[in-house]
């Protein structure tokens, strides 16, 4: 997808670029009884933080946990979407699909496509937690072969050992799915899928990544993030937002609020304005940094929005050009799904995580390019 026609899509969904900025919306009230000395309001609708954090989805939650771990570090995260916390149908990880498409969905799609997969919905969270309080949390320590790649591909400090040791950080509760979610159907299709294909049953896929690198094939029950007692999501916003936001005095959280540009000061991003719930006007100031974790469709358009990418495409949409910066909004890969189906003559067992429990891995390569087995 091209920057312009991923603009002009958001642009569809969302109104106008000024548009944008009244649409969104719902002012928590948080932020002022949250105050402590290094909070200064300007006025009321303008305040100042260390941090400011655009979006509090995955990504956001994370960083704005980390950063207040300092008392004398103050943030703000600015959020879209609502609060996560008193939503059963969020948390509840078996009812993912009940948030898909649905008032809690950006429910942005493709662009009319010249060789099919026209206007295929491309789900988005708005929502505390972001994509992490509507996906299915199936989680994946990465292969300590892609982390050499990327390091030899320049991504400089994205090494195995690094990489791995942030992943042991992980506040999230990243488990196999526990005995009393592995339904009898999904047990058989395990073992079959193991036989049929020729590849072994995987008890744990991250214990093989830990200690050996990565695997080939295997098929077995997947590693999720979630609670096994209680079937709730351990979503970003649940490991990393819910313990801190009503605790720590220099965290705010500004929910249903549309962050509609960042603002400069010459090349530096000095806050942004936003849009609350109620459509007044914001503006929220960053002392140290901005931060854009708005999501992989939000972030490069609100560069965009904010003068920052293709000058040429950006002038074509009638948007001053602030830093020539070709690649944002261009070029996004997503990893395609697709379903295949199979009339049951008997009841699917009622015991499941969220549907979708186990997988086969295989990988058909040279036997230059396959991980050994453990033995
Ligand atoms: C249906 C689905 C299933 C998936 N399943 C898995 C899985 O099983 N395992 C896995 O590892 N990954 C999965 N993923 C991918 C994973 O969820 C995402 O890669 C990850 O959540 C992205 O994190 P993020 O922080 O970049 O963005 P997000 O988590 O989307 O966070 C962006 C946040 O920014 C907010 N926002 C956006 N724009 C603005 C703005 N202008 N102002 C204010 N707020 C804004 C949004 O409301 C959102 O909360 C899945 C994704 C989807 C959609």
């Amino acid at each position: 997808m091209s920057a312009g026609a991923l603009l002009t899509r958001c642009r569809e969904r969302r109104g106008t670029a000024s548009q944008t900025e009244y649409t969104q919306v719902g002012f928590p009230g948080i932020p002022l009884s949250h105050t402590n000395e290094r909070i200064r309001p300007v006025s009321t609708n303008e305040t100042t933080y260390d941090y400011v954090i655009v979006g509090g989805g995955t990504a956001g939650s994370v960083i704005a946990n980390r950063l207040t771990e300092d008392p004398g570090t103050t943030v703000c995260v600015i959020e879209g979407g609502p609060d996560d916390r008193d939503l059963e149908h969020v948390l509840r990880l078996r009812d993912w699909l009940s948030v898909l498409d649905s008032e809690l969905d950006y429910g942005y799609t493709t662009t009319e496509q010249p060789h099919g997969n026209s206007h295929i919905l491309h789900s988005r969270a708005r929502v505390l937690g972001g994509c992490s309080s509507h996906n299915t949390l199936i989680s994946f320590r990465p292969f300590a072969q892609d982390l050499d790649d990327w390091v030899a591909a320049g991504a400089e400090g994205w090494d195995n050992a690094t990489v791995q040791s942030y992943a042991d950080r992980i506040k999230c509760n990243i488990v196999p799915i526990a005995e009393k979610d592995r339904n009898t159907m999904v047990k058989d299709w395990v073992s079959s899928a193991s036989q049929a294909a020729d590849v072994p049953v995987v008890e744990d896929f991250n214990a093989l990544t830990s200690h050996g690198g990565g695997f080939s094939d295997g098929a077995g029950f997947l590693s999720i993030a979630y609670d096994p007692y209680t079937g709730y999501r351990s979503s970003a916003s649940v490991a990393y937002l819910h313990p801190v936001m009503d605790v720590r005095e220099n965290l705010t959280v500004l929910l249903e609020t549309w962050v509609g540009r960042v603002l400069f000061d010459g090349d530096r991003a000095t806050g942004v304005s936003a849009t609350t719930k109620d459509g007044e006007r914001i503006t929220v100031n960053a002392r140290q940094e901005v931060i854009v974790a708005a999501g992989a469709v939000d972030s490069p358009r609100l560069l965009m929005l904010s003068g920052v990418g293709n000058a040429e495409e950006l002038g074509a949409l009638g948007i001053e050009s602030r830093h020539h910066l070709p690649g944002v909004g261009e070029n996004l890969q997503d990893h395609p799904e697709s379903i295949i189906m199979w009339e049951t003559t008997k009841r699917v067992p009622e015991n499941t995580v969220m549907h979708s429990d186990a997988a086969l891995f295989v990988r058909r390569g040279t036997a230059a390019t396959r991980i050994p087995a453990p033995t």
